[in-house]
């Protein structure tokens, strides 16, 4: 019997709005919309299917963001139990999130190192641990998102998504490459506060940053996975920093043109695609992975704005 899939298949929508600052047509493929508001159900739903069905008795996180939520959400649906260890840092807001999908969550360390640090110590033989990018079954779950967009019979110039770990970019062009795509451009949007992958590129190597400045959380992985970077050395990837205040900006943008709530996470990428970069006006037909993200709130977006009055 076919499997039935923790995400749902997403709307791929034509954007007037997004298009108008500066023509070409975009596409939104709209991930925000996956049942616990991000795209990492895809991926992350995949791996604990198949580690469910290698035994797995309990799965363990220590993301306090939308992994940690994704895990949550996946073991409720499984009937798994699931245990995450986040921070002191992780907001109430997250926390909260984690409960309500019935998740034991424990509080542990100053640091996402100390409380990954413990998450490790407490695995046993019948946990599953899921990482937030690094792990090729979370790849191959996230890649079903272009499977839809080709299904869908749209076939994109570029392709614009904000990297954080690298997970979804490892993902994307896994789906462009099994649809016989392997030559679409990727741009690959960070933070200023979180430039791991552009930083990276421009050293050759992959650069750990000391520390992570960006309201951006969700992109606040010090450093990209060695499958993010080896694929953006063989890949065509065009790697964006903005602001975090043209971040917050494209989302309170967003927000009004489409009704949605995302993260700055997502604001990023929405934001090249706003303003259509100079690099970008050569693609006409451009798809935006609309990634989501539910820890931010209406009110945390405009204190956001306001800070940078
Ligand atoms: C995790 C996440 C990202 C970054 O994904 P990576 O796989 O870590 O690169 C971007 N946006 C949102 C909302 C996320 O939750």
């Amino acid at each position: 019997m076919p499997e039935v899939s923790l995400h749902v298949k997403t709307p791929l929508v034509q954007s007037r709005s997004v298009a108008r600052a500066a023509g070409g047509s975009v596409w939104l493929k709209l991930e925000a919309l996956q049942p616990p508001g991000s795209f990492k159900i895809r991926g992350i739903g995949a791996a604990c299917q198949e580690y469910l069905r290698r035994g797995a008795r309990r799965f363990i996180s220590s993301s306090g963001g939308n992994a940690g939520i994704a895990v949550a959400y996946a073991g409720r649906q499984l009937s798994v139990p699931v245990l995450v260890v986040v921070p002191t840092t992780t907001s109430d807001r997250a926390r909260e999130l984690l409960d309500q999908e019935g998740a034991q969550v424990v509080v542990h360390g100053a640091s996402w190192q100390e409380a990954n640090a413990c998450a490790q110590s407490i695995l046993e033989a019948d946990d599953a641990f899921l990482h937030p990018f690094d792990d090729p079954l979370v790849w191959q779950g996230h890649a079903t998102m272009i499977d839809e967009v080709a299904e869908a019979g749209f076939m994109p110039d570029a392709v614009v998504l904000s990297v954080g770990g690298g997970g979804l970019l490892c993902g994307v062009i896994e789906g462009l490459r099994r649809n016989g795509w392997p030559a679409v451009p990727v741009v690959a949007v960070e933070t200023e506060g979180a430039a791991s992958l552009n930083m990276a590129l421009q050293a050759g190597y992959r650069v750990e940053l000391e520390s992570i400045s960006s309201i951006a959380t969700s992109l606040g992985a010090k450093q990209v996975c060695a499958r993010a970077f080896a694929l953006s050395q063989e890949h065509p990837v065009h790697s964006v920093l903005v602001s975090d205040k043209e971040a917050v900006s494209a989302c309170m943008l967003f927000l009004d043109d489409h009704r949605l709530l995302v993260e700055p996470a997502c604001g990023a990428a929405l934001a090249v695609a706003y303003q259509r970069a100079f690099e970008l006006r050569q693609f006409d037909n451009l798809l935006v992975i609309v990634c989501g993200g539910a820890t931010a709130t209406v009110e945390h977006l405009r204190q956001w704005s306001r800070s940078f009055e």
